[in-house]
């Protein structure tokens, strides 16, 4: 492949645990023993991660897509749920070398976080559902005493990061579901001045709860078409492979290819990462593509012609959104 790339991604969801419940959640994993709890051992994996994607030797993954730099996303579950261990893991995270990002629901992105830590991440992504307080409530993004991060806290949050870190790229990440499908995010979107607004399909990964047809997706989709400066669609099949994913257990996982539910790999602190990277049948024609193209281009290129038909969604996504 001639071609080189920017940033590898890895998307370490390093807890199950969050303070929301939302109803089409698919970060479960089964509460397995998660290995930040366990000593230093999420900091020896890390360092394990460092050593093999920062050399050229026996690594696969980087014969395939030449990548320059390698990112770690945090991800969760909420993340910032495990506070001063979080901190820790980031500051590691970056003495490797990594890049480092975070998806959040941002209901533990305080102040005192982002003055703290936010100079040290390249990007952040915020989940975003509904400026509507009832339609949080009824997808779940709430929390047991009733709190929700709203549209206020949204729009002070990205403020403070950028006063902090000039140079961050912000996203917003928005899950379109029988709640918000009819929602105008056009104002709030536009005065954020987001690098990125990214706007999924709710999946049917692990349950069918506030699925939307493809024409209401494309219908929200539609709506919102003059953000495509900044707004970017995945499908589904776009969400298929593309990233490689580390659960709490410190396992590479993938979506299993005949069966609901993810396919995973031995422990990676107890094998060679090529070994432990096994299980991972990476799709590189998607994996590069999403380096590539402009998919809201593509999404209303695809709409114009009538085609705008998604493929059957019998594989599961693996983008938490936090
Ligand atoms: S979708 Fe994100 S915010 Fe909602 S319950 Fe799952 S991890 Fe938490």
């Amino acid at each position: 492949m001639s071609n080189s790339y920017d940033e590898l991604v890895i998307n370490y969801h390093v807890t199950e645990i969050c303070n929301y419940s939302c109803k089409f959640c698919y970060a479960k994993w089964g509460r397995p023993n998660e290995i930040h709890t366990q000593g230093n051992n999420a900091e020896l994996m890390l360092e394990k991660l460092a050593s093999y994607f920062f050399n050229d030797e026996g690594n696969k993954v980087k014969d395939e897509f030449p990548y320059k730099s390698v990112r770690i996303n945090f991800a969760g579950g909420e993340p910032l749920i495990l506070k001063k261990r979080f901190s820790q893991l980031i500051v590691k995270t970056k003495e490797l070398g990594f890049n480092l990002s975070i998806i959040t629901n941002g209901h533990y992105l305080t102040n005192a976080f982002i003055d703290n830590y936010g100079s040290l991440f390249s990007m952040i992504g915020i989940s975003f559902d509904s400026q509507y307080s009832d339609a949080r409530k009824n997808i779940g993004r709430i929390d047991r005493k009733g709190n929700s991060f709203d549209e206020a806290d949204l729009i002070n949050t990205v403020a403070r990061l950028r006063a902090v870190n000039s140079s961050i790229t912000v996203k917003v990440n928005t899950v379109v579901n029988t709640l918000n499908y009819k929602e105008s995010f056009t104002t709030l979107m536009t005065e954020l001045n987001l690098d990125k607004w990214k706007v999924f399909q709710v999946l049917p990964v692990l349950n069918s709860h506030l699925l939307v047809t493809d024409e209401e997706f494309s219908e929200f989709v539609l709506h919102h078409a003059k953000l495509q400066d900044f707004m970017v669609v995945e499908d589904n099949d776009a969400m298929t492979n593309s990233y490689l994913m580390i659960n709490p257990q410190g396992r590479f996982y993938q979506n299993s290819q005949t069966e609901e539910g993810y396919k995973y790999g031995e422990l990676i602190l107890d094998v060679r990462v090529d070994l432990a990277l096994s299980v991972c049948a990476i799709n590189w024609e998607t994996f590069t593509s999403r380096y590539k193209k402009d998919a809201i281009n593509d999404a209303v290129d695809l709409i114009d012609n009538n085609e705008y038909q998604f493929k059957q969604k019998e594989q599961s996504s693996v983008v938490s959104e936090g």
